[in-house]
């Protein structure tokens, strides 16, 4: 008997230990309007619960083994009447007291790990918006492969099922979502008029010849390889060809934003890259930084993927093909899923 409490004693020591989560940090984000504890645990144990009533929103972290003792203050105070906390043995809690009318959402998110009390106005809770861009559209058919598949019909429909897969969680936006002509300039406007947190741009290389195949992902940048400028190049061409001036397109993100969007850009890039070719069974190609004129006009993070070569009968195969669009969209869904929380 008396070893089956030490048994059970031994095993309640490794647990806590095992499921410690301490507190590094509590901070309050203002856009978007947050409440973050810094965990240092990517599987914290951890309680909630709202009373409607009251207004209050209890969350409590379980297993602290050093405890958090900077002072926390209230930061948020448009959505949060008052904030309490409460601590008992290796317990951290907060009473968090929302102002009438706010809509919460609590939830566990990685690198870094964190505790986030997403704070907002409207029960949809969507915090981020995401667009989708497929290229061309209308009159512009985009790169030709054989038996004449047409890059503007690929990418919208990948470009629609990326969509299906966010909308439960994204504000998504496209810029086409019908076989329409849109300029480039255009595209870039509906991103900046909405305030766009990730542009996410669709396309399908070209090739004179069948045997480069691949996918590839852009990122904008004022500096480029010659091989990545060359695939701008053509890309921007498809808008001087419709009338469109591209080099009209302005930066409109200022040198900073410039640089913080690119710091975004690339590693979402990179690992899309990587783990989307691998789905996907295709060569990866990796990432190139280029002057896209579509990605120069936009104030966010933002990427242009080259899903494959159409010309290429490996990849026009799979790009055509109504599974793969959907495999591939989800893919870039969880990605972007990842960039977020
Ligand atoms: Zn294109």
């Amino acid at each position: 008997m008396i070893k089956k409490i030490y048994a059970v004693l031994i095993f309640m020591l490794l647990f806590s230990f095992t499921f410690s989560s301490n507190i590094k940090d509590v901070r309050f984000n203002s856009y978007p309007p947050q409440v973050v504890l810094d965990l240092d645990e990517s599987n914290p144990n951890y309680v909630t619960e709202y009373d409607e009533n009251s207004r209050t929103l209890f969350v409590e972290v379980r297993g602290v083994n050093t405890p958090y003792n900077k002072s926390v203050t209230n930061k948020l105070s448009k959505y949060l009447e008052s904030v309490q906390e409460y601590k008992y043995d290796r317990s951290h809690g907060f009473f968090l007291k929302l102002q009438k009318n706010i809509f919460h959402k609590v939830s566990i998110r990685r690198s870094p790990n964190r505790l986030v009390i997403d704070l907002s106005r409207n029960a949809t809770n969507k915090q981020y918006t995401v667009v989708i861009d497929p290229g061309h559209g209308g009159k512009d058919t985009g790169a030709i492969g054989s038996k004449n598949l047409r890059e503007k019909d690929v990418v919208l429909s990948i470009g629609k099922y990326l969509r299906d897969e966010l909308k439960s969680d994204f504000n998504v936006v496209m810029t086409r979502d019908t076989d329409e002509f849109i300029s480039l300039k255009n595209r870039s406007n509906i991103a900046n008029r909405i305030g766009a947190d990730i542009y996410v741009s669709i396309h399908a290389n070209s090739s004179n010849s069948s045997a480069h195949n691949g996918m590839e992902i852009f990122y904008f940048s004022k500096k480029s390889s010659p091989y990545a400028a060359s695939i701008a190049r053509y890309e921007n061409s498809f808008g001087e060809k419709y009338g469109e001036n591209t080099s009209s397109i302005v930066q409109i993100a200022g040198e900073i934003a410039y640089n913080k969007n690119q710091e975004k850009s690339i590693p979402f890039a990179d690992s899309l890259t990587k783990n989307l070719s691998k789905t996907m069974g295709m060569k990866n190609r990796g990432i190139h930084g280029a002057n896209f004129a579509v990605l120069r006009g936009i104030n966010c993070p933002g990427v242009l993927i080259e899903v494959g070569f159409i010309k290429s009968p490996k990849d026009s195969s799979i790009i055509s093909s109504r599974s793969h669009q959907k495999k591939m969209a989800k893919k870039i869904a969880e990605h972007i899923r990842n960039y977020f929380y």
